[in-house]
């Protein structure tokens, strides 16, 4: 379960600061546009979109942007990460975003999955704008992280 200690105006800053970072998403091969947004444990928030390359390879995704923005700045403590797209339906991580989030934020900490509607739900009386809340540890159940490299070896 995500822990919903945000507050609502916290969560708001946060979903619009994705919708925002959409709008510089480079998706000329997908036609895909991803906007993320973390916030920092200082309130701090920190946008990426995903940006594509010919060399399909190099792409990354948005909330990896986000991610790698954030920790060569020095902010690697997280309480919240939203991410839109241009669909209806709550998109979620792809696995290798899942697997990176997992390095930097807790298992517990929620993970908003907003819908391209959502401003428009929210005017139509849908407190929630359609987002569908998760966490790391719903995305990555029984993961791999870093506690796990300290582990005792018995060979
Ligand atoms: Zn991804």
């Amino acid at each position: 379960m995500a822990e919903t200690s945000l507050s609502q105006q916290d969560r708001e800053r946060l979903v619009l600061a994705a919708i925002d970072a959409k709008e510089f998403a480079y998706c000329k091969y997908s036609k895909f546009r991803v906007g993320a947004a973390l916030l920092s444990a200082k309130g701090e928030i920190i946008k990426g979109a995903n940006i594509e390359n010919a060399s399909y390879g190099g792409t990354i995704c948005a909330e990896r942007t986000a991610i790698v923005k954030a920790v060569s700045e020095g902010i690697k403590s997280f309480v919240a990460l939203a991410v839109v797209t241009d669909v209806a339906s709550a998109i979620s991580p792809c696995g290798m975003c899942r697997q990176v989030l997992r390095e930097f934020c807790a298992l517990k900490m929620p993970v908003y999955l907003v819908p391209a509607d959502y401003l428009k739900r929210l005017a139509d009386g849908d407190e929630e704008g359609g987002i569908k809340t998760t966490s790391i540890g719903e995305l990555l159940p029984d993961s791999f992280g870093p506690e796990d490299l300290e582990l005792p070896r018995t060979s």
